[in-house]
Formats: C-alpha cells, sequence, structure tokens
C-alpha cells in the first residue's frame, strides 16, 4: 500500500512538472510587459494631484496629456481622465487629468488668489515657473523628459467667426520641424466630419507666454499643442473631439 502511494506521488509531481514545463514552454512571455503606475505631483501640499505613467516597455516616444489646467473647462478635464486606460504599443503616455485640481473642484477657471496657472510658466529660457503647482508639473516635463505634450483646454465661441475674441474650436501649436504636418492631420481629421464651415478647428500658432504649452515648446524642446473645443457645443461632443484628437496623435506616432 505504502509503495503504490509512493509512486502515485511520483507520477503526480512528474505529471505537475511536464504540466509547468509545457505551459511555459509553449507560451512565450512578451519581452517586457506593459505597466501602469500612478504618482501624485505636488504631493504633501494642497495641489497634489495624480499623474498615470502607461509604460509600453517598448522604446518610443513620450506623450503627456494634460487637462484641468483651467478648472471650469470640463471636456478637457473629463477626456484626459479617459485617456489613462489606453493601450499602448510603444513608448510612454503620461496623463495628468486634472492638473489644477482645487479650480475643477470649484468649477473655476483659477483658484481665487493664485492668478492664472496657464501663465505661470517661464517666459525666458533660464526663467522658472511661478508657484508650488507649475513648478510641480514643469518639473515632471523634464523628469519624464516629454517629447510631445497636448494640452485640453475650451474657449467660449467658435475661433473661425469673425466676431470672437476666443478661440475655441482650434488647435494652438508651438512652431516645431516636422510638427506641422502632425497638427495639421490632427485637424483635417476632425474637420472632415464637420459640415458648419464656422464650426471648424482652426490651426493657429504660438500659445501664449506664460502658458505650458509655449514654455515647454520653446525653452525644453517639447513638440506642445493646445487644443480647444467650444463650449457652446453639446458635452458630449466635446469629450469626443478631445479624445479624437489625442487618439489621432497616439495613432500617428504609431503608439495605439
Ligand atoms: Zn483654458
Amino acid at each position: 500500500m505504502k509503495r503504490v502511494s509512493t509512486k502515485l506521488r511520483w507520477f503526480t509531481s512528474l505529471f505537475l512538472l511536464a504540466f509547468i514545463l509545457s505551459t511555459v514552454l509553449a507560451v512565450p512571455l512578451p519581452a517586457q510587459a506593459s505597466s501602469s503606475q500612478k504618482v501624485v505631483i505636488a504631493k504633501g501640499t494642497v495641489y497634489a494631484t495624480n499623474m498615470y505613467i502607461i509604460r509600453s516597455g517598448k522604446p518610443g516616444p513620450v506623450v503627456m496629456i494634460v487637462g484641468g489646467v483651467h478648472g471650469n473647462e470640463s471636456a478637457g478635464y473629463i477626456a484626459a481622465g479617459r485617456m489613462i486606460n489606453t493601450n499602448i504599443k510603444k513608448g510612454t503616455l503620461i496623463v495628468l487629468p486634472r492638473a489644477n485640481k482645487r479650480a475643477i473642484d470649484r468649477n473655476v477657471r483659477y483658484y481665487k488668489g493664485h492668478g492664472d496657472l496657464n501663465r505661470d510658466f517661464p517666459t525666458s529660457k533660464y526663467g522658472t515657473p511661478d508657484g508650488t503647482l507649475a513648478k510641480a508639473i514643469w518639473a515632471a516635463v523634464k523628469k519624464y523628459d516629454v517629447d510631445y505634450l497636448m494640452d485640453m483646454h475650451e474657449g467660449y465661441n467658435y475661433s473661425k467667426l469673425k466676431s470672437s475674441s476666443s478661440v475655441g474650436q482650434s488647435l494652438i501649436y508651438y512652431p516645431a520641424s516636422y510638427f506641422r504636418s502632425m497638427v495639421n492631420s490632427i485637424i483635417y481629421r476632425l474637420n472632415s466630419n464637420i459640415s458648419t464651415s464656422y464650426k471648424k478647428f482652426s490651426l493657429l500658432r504660438y500659445p501664449a507666454k506664460g502658458s505650458l504649452t509655449r514654455a515647454t515648446g520653446q525653452y525644453l524642446g517639447c513638440k506642445s499643442f493646445i487644443f480647444e473645443t467650444c463650449t457652446k457645443q453639446k458635452l458630449s461632443t466635446r469629450i469626443y473631439y478631445q479624445q479624437r484628437a489625442a487618439k489621432t496623435l497616439l495613432s500617428k506616432l504609431n503608439m495605439i
């Protein structure tokens, strides 16, 4: 009886070993698995906000998507928030969905007494950002060596209307070599489904001095742009445009 149970144990062990070996050999593991990491920027301060780093595990561009620099531009921070689950096949995607969390919580452009976050970034080559939050965002762009930066915003009117002083429905980029064709294709893709001419997206250059996109484009060598939807449209439409622009950028870079 004892011999039988010993044999049985041997058979069971051998079978298990064979099973494990066949599983390991038959299913090759990816060379490097993708991963997603949540970090907190401006940690330990009232500005603390989550940032998501999605790594494909393969070499490629570093793209950063920012939402909520202005707290009352909801399509931007909602669309950015939906990008944190994006599967990428190369490079790194960094998403900072609720950059100015305190302003978002109060649904205001900027938090009372703190001025406009999008004018707090350097305006000269050796300049430094103003304030804790701009410093933390600036440090993140440098730390992760961002190549492309999309900042999601909204305007109150259509940029193509002559009476409008708003930049709603536009893409404003900092000119860099080979970047124009990329942003042009984003605009082209969006406009191909818009029939009303004044509702089409405009392609503009030079974001305002002191803005995140201007400073990263001019002083850090990022290919940066602001993407502006128009709040005269339905929220779901604006979120769709924001995500479509972001996904077009990622697909042009062969990341999705
Ligand atoms: Zn804005």
